[in-house]
């Protein structure tokens, strides 16, 4: 018996009940012969929660408190976890990730881990001890500050730890049973996916599906790292991703594995571009230099009259104020008229490997939408995905109504959500 890592989000150690719960179920890991890491998330909405209690005395709090402030989150459920095991009669320690060696770049509240030095894990473990370790933080290699991951990083902590201890697998406990075909808070009816390859989990967690973050499956997929998503709640067995179909899982690959949605990017439109060569390079310029990642893009062709041309792209909402303030602050070296801003829009997206070889799945997919009376605003496809800009308050409706087009719907039971608020 080898070892797991496994991570618990804050759903799942949500209040003390919760906690305990958890504590049982690594334990009994432990008691069936594996070596265990654990990493933790923030109990419930604690990290929501700070966000707001920062906001209330700093509009615009520095990215070095506001990690040091978010990271407390995980402290203490990572303290409170290792207090219940124990109380189980069993060894466990905690560790902050700096003590993990979870080493990042300095590029506060998204930084990127560079480096995983886990020697006193190794140690912890070595001497019979559960490590518990706090997702979703590290350590900068320059300046030795505290760094966060983004949201939802304890993910990326939990499969970046496995790689460095060259765990069996990573397993990913949530308040769903596992990857569904939508998220199941929205579609009732969406099916539990057995086995899924890591490019069509890749290509749905960039969409929206927060119940695994992009840059957690980007990391498993570069390591080779086996990922269990399952529920904290239920005993089932969940949703294995990796490269090839395992163990009990030996299913195909589906032509369409889901639909995602995403209500958390705005999209700016930059109106009244000249159009010459250099001007897209200088508006992206501008706001690549203040650190943000932008998604799609859209320039619509000039009016031959004017010579001017509009550039739409969308943001996560976070990073509106920011994308604006370096617009206008190199508007008058750019040379464009004004700039819209619209936090009111919302993503769908399509997304399965078979897309390649199946023609028709494009102009299904917008007769889906349109039979549902939903405007689309942008498109944007990859190779094994298409994505639609609509208005915020269609996103629901769209995606159900995708879902039910594609043959998607489960035929028998209801997805089951045992927790969370869906924040
Ligand atoms: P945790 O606190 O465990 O990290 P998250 O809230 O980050 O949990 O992720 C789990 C949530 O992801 C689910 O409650 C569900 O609403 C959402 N979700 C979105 N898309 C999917 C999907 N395709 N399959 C399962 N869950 C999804
Ligand atoms: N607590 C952090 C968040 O809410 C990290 C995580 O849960 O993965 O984003
Ligand atoms: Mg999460």
């Amino acid at each position: 018996m080898g070892l797991v890592v496994q991570k618990y989000g804050g759903s799942s150690v949500a209040d003390a009940e919760g906690i305990k719960r958890v504590a049982k179920r690594i334990v009994d890991a432990k008691k069936n012969g594996h070596q265990v890491v654990v990493v933790v998330s923030a109990m419930g909405d604690t990290t929501d929660e700070l966000i707001d209690l920062a906001g209330q005395v700093s509009p615009i709090p520095s990215g070095r408190e506001f990690d040091m402030l978010l990271t407390a989150g995980e402290r203490i459920s990572m303290a409170l976890l290792a207090m219940a095991i124990k109380n189980l009669g069993h060894e466990a320690q905690s560790f902050t990730g700096s003590q993990a060696g979870v080493i990042t770049d300095s590029v506060h509240n998204k930084a990127r881990i560079i480096d995983v030095t886990p020697g006193r894990i190794r140690t912890a473990l070595d001497e019979g001890n559960i490590a518990i370790v706090a997702g979703f933080q590290g350590v900068s290699q320059d300046k030795k500050d505290i760094t966060t991951l983004g949201r939802g990083g304890s993910d990326t902590t939990a499969v970046a730890l496995a790689a460095a201890l060259d765990a069996e697998v990573c397993e990913i406990y949530t308040d769903v049973d596992g990857v569904f075909t939508a998220d199941p808070r929205v579609v009732k009816k969406a099916k539990k996916i057995e086995w899924i390859s890591f490019e069509d989990m890749l290509e749905l967690a960039a969409s929206g599906s927060k119940v695994l973050l992009h840059r957690c499956v980007e990391y498993a997929r570069r390591y080779n790292i086996p990922i269990h998503v399952r529920s904290s709640f239920s005993g089932l067995q969940g949703t294995w991703v990796s490269n090839e179909p395992t163990g009990d899982s030996k299913v195909e690959q589906a032509i369409i594995s889901g639909v995602a949605h995403d209500t958390s990017e705005a999209k700016i439109t930059v109106v009244g571009v000249p159009d010459k060569p250099g001007e897209a390079a200088a508006i992206f310029r501008a706001v690549a230099d203040a650190e943000i990642n932008i998604d799609m893009i859209v320039q619509n062709v000039s009016a031959a009259s004017t010579g001017l041309t509009d550039i739409s792209f969308t943001l996560p909402k976070a990073e509106g104020r920011k994308a604006i303030d370096a617009l206008e602050k190199a508007k008058g070296a750019i040379g464009f008229d004004s700039l819209r801003y619209d936090d009111q829009i919302g993503k769908i997206s399509l997304v399965g490997a078979g897309m390649k070889t199946n023609p028709g799945v494009t102009a299904d997919f917008f007769r889906a939408l349109s039979d549902a009376g939903v405007n689309i605003e942008l498109i944007s496809t990859s190779e094994i995905r298409i994505s639609v800009v609509t208005r915020a308050d269609d996103v629901n409706e769209a995606v159900r109504a995708v879902h039910t087009a594609f043959g998607l719907d489960s035929d028998s039971d209801e997805a089951v959500v045992y927790g969370g608020t869906g924040r």
